[in-house]
């Protein structure tokens, strides 16, 4: 468990998945693309360096946040395709 974030970079992301990025203190969520993270020059990080380096932005939390990925509808159409 958790390893595919050592192994995964934001640049092998598809265009379209969502980084879903929770708060392990006060269960803030929020969403981030890969085309944000390229806009902050992170295309070569791997997706556990994003999850360390990321931090609540709630005022006054800081809190350490949980990576997750989600994918849209758009992968089970790839599927569909190979099936
Ligand atoms: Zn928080």
């Amino acid at each position: 468990m958790g390893n595919w974030k050592e192994k995964l970079q934001v640049n092998d992301l598809s265009e379209d998945s969502k980084l879903e990025m929770q708060c392990r203190k006060c269960n803030h969520v929020r969403y981030l693309t890969k085309a944000d993270l390229i806009k902050r020059n992170a295309g070569q990080r791997h997706l556990n360096y994003i999850e360390d380096r990321s931090q609540c932005i709630v005022f006054g939390c800081k809190g350490k946040m949980r990576l997750s990925l989600t994918y849209t509808h758009k992968v089970s159409a790839f599927i569909g395709g190979i099936a």
